[in-house]
């Protein structure tokens, strides 16, 4: 296969988890070249090994690139690479997240946006409905009008409120708030960013309760059923829908 005719794909948090199982499904599709990143180096290339050794993927389909999607200069650097090394982005699956709060690399989407499919994993535990706050629900919904500054200003109130102890009487999630409130905003900004760019497949998936370290393994999923949906998703076609919430393979309400 000619050069011009790969896909490269960037997946974040991908040393363990459901991003070492993405990374594993997409590079063993035909044609796609994949960069798994991790924050931490050595147990990113430790995760490259392992995916050699034990599953045959090779140079041509997997590469290392470190990448913490809360350091800007890391992110940097990681646009620098995909920009020299391979001219375009066609994937990005914003995969990093943290129990306490989800990471999801905005500042890694804005500096890799020429990418046409982004696929946020996402969780059900950030639809709307789990958010009592009428205030940030509203701006949340109002698609047509949202904006970063926006998006910015209910997670600042919610982190003030938070700190003061005040979750539960400015009607803020109080269970798992920080987790809840970071998807929310990330499945809206999955609907902002799709608005803006008709021509990307932009999508957010909830990948199901998958046995990873975020739930200290008690999910019933295996890894490599919680990466099915995540690398659907990454791989739609062009006709496909774009700005939905997939629960694994459904589409449900944001
Ligand atoms: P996991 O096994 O704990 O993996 C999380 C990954 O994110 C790790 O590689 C971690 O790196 C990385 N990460 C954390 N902070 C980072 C940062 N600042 N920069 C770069 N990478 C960072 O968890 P998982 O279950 O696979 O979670 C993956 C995604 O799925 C998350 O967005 C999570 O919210 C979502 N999700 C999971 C489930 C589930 O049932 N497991 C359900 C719904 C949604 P380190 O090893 O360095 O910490």
């Amino acid at each position: 296969m000619g050069e011009e005719a790969k896909r490269y794909a960037v997946v974040t948090g991908a040393n363990k988890g459901i991003g070492f199982g993405i990374c594993k499904k997409l590079a063993s599709t035909g044609g796609v070249v994949v960069v798994l990143t991790a924050r931490d180096e050595k147990r990113g290339l430790e995760a490259i090994e392992r995916l050699k050794k034990e599953f045959g993927l090779s140079d041509d389909s997997l590469l290392f690139h470190q990448l913490d999607v809360t350091d800007p200069p890391s992110v940097a650097s990681l646009a620098a690479f995909v920009k020299t090394r391979f001219g375009k982005l066609d994937i990005l699956v914003n995969n990093a997240g943290v129990p306490g709060g989800v990471v999801n690399g905005e500042n890694v989407l804005r500096r890799l946006s020429t990418s046409p499919r982004i696929v946020n994993v996402s969780s059900a535990m950030g639809v709307l409905k789990h958010i009592p706050n009428e205030w940030a629900r509203g701006l949340f919904e109002d698609i047509d009008n949202l904006t970063n500054q926006k998006l910015g200003d209910v997670l600042r109130e919610f982190l003030k409120d938070y700190k003061k102890g005040s979750l539960e009487s400015k009607n803020w999630p109080i269970v798992v708030s920080g987790y809840t409130m970071s998807k929310a905003a990330l499945n809206a900004y999955t609907r902002m960013l799709a608005k803006k760019f008709p021509n990307f497949r932009v999508n957010c998936v909830c990948p199901g309760f998958v046995k990873t370290d975020l739930n200290e393994n008690t999910g019933f999923m295996s890894i490599d059923e919680g990466a099915e949906s995540p690398v659907r998703l990454a791989l739609l076609p062009d006709d496909s829908p774009s700005g939905q919430f997939y629960s694994v393979d459904e589409i449900i309400p944001f």
